[in-house]
């Protein structure tokens, strides 16, 4: 099982898909690319994992996902499940072993019924497929909403250092660039206000930054939205965007169209705020609001500062 990676560091994702990873057997967790030595300490309090190989490398330039594939290509006759969390370093990289080993990955696991059956959803959610997995080692992508995260104890598993054979280090991943923002990041958020088309502009999205604010939550969108230069991609919400768990999820402006709905399935409480009664969105939430987004944003926002200071 592949350690998950937040901007270059450990992340809490990892623990939901070793809940995953125990279904299927004993866990082993690659801590790999940048800050891998932070990952393996944080992989190894992570109750259900067996040991952790710790990759070899330098920091300053971790592999590339490439090399990553390469090296995973060369233990994975040791495996019959290779896992990684559907992320943006999952989704890239196990593929590009999936390529190598000549291996489709069965990718967006949201269930795993028994060793050789998963489920993953289709058509944008609307349908789930049941898989048989016949060709191993399996590859897997785990949605991580789908599975609580195992919990942290105070046995360390062992860490067994794995070093990155020479002749597969080619390009070298050079680091990430975060967002200049404070707020938490939309795969962790409690609480998520995504903006869509509706806010016409990109300043004027800067009614759903201040939203957020006001709830200290994360900052959502559509692709409609991004497409249209009012947010940027890494807020799309969606089918080819994040799949997101908040408590709380408040829509402005955004239709419902199926493709986003799929990343929105396992929000707790839904606000849709749509001046068209018809909308989709309204139909899929627990708290509707028919009106104008320019007029209800700043209420609610004022509203519940105004709760805070009474308390
Ligand atoms: C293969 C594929 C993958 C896709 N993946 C994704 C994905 O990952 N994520 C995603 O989001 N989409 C995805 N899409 C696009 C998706 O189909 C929709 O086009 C998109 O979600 C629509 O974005 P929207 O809701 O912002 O825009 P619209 O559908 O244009 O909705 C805008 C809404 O704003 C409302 N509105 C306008 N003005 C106001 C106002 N002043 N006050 C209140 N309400 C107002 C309107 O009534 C309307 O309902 C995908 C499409 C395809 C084909």
């Amino acid at each position: 099982m592949l350690a998950s990676d937040r901007l270059g560091g450990p992340s809490a994702l990892t623990a939901r898909a070793v809940a995953a990873g125990t279904l299927l057997g004993r866990v082993d967790l690659l801590a790999a690319g940048s800050r891998s030595g932070e990952k393996a300490e944080a992989g190894r309090r992570i109750q259900g994992v067996d040991a952790v190989l710790l990759v070899n490398h330098s920091d300053a330039f971790p592999p590339s996902t490439e090399n990553l594939a390469w090296l995973i290509q060369g233990m994975a006759g040791d495996y019959r499940w290779i896992l990684a969390v559907h992320d943006a370093f999952g989704a890239d990289l196990i593929p590009r072993v999936g390529g190598l080993l000549e291996i489709s990955p069965v990718t967006q696991v949201n269930a795993i019924l028994a060793p050789d059956v998963c489920t993953r959803p289709v058509y944008a959610g609307q349908a789930v497929a049941r898989v048989i997995l016949k060709k191993f080692p399996a590859l897997l992508t785990v949605r991580p909403t789908a599975f609580a995260p195992a919990a942290t104890i105070h046995a360390l598993a062992p860490v067994l250092e794995v070093s990155l054979p020479a002749a597969v280090v080619s390009g070298r991943h050079q680091g990430y660039r975060s967002s200049p923002n404070q707020r938490p990041d939309l795969s962790e958020a409690a609480v998520i206000v995504a903006g869509g088309q509706g806010l016409e502009s990109a300043h004027s999205f800067a009614a759903v930054e201040a939203l957020a604010d006001q709830l200290g939550g994360a900052v959502g969108a559509t692709r409609g939205a991004v497409d249209a230069g009012l947010a940027s991609s890494d807020l799309q919400i969606g089918q080819t965007g994040q799949i997101v768990a908040p408590d709380l999820y408040i829509g402005l402006g955004i239709s419902g169209a199926i493709q986003h709905l799929a990343g929105i399935k396992d929000a707790g409480i839904i606000v849709a705020i749509n001046h068209d009664p018809n909308a989709p969105l309204h139909a899929v939430a627990d708290y509707s609001l028919v009106a104008d987004l320019f007029d209800a944003a700043p209420r609610l926002g004022e509203a519940i500062l105004a709760r805070k200071k009474g308390r």
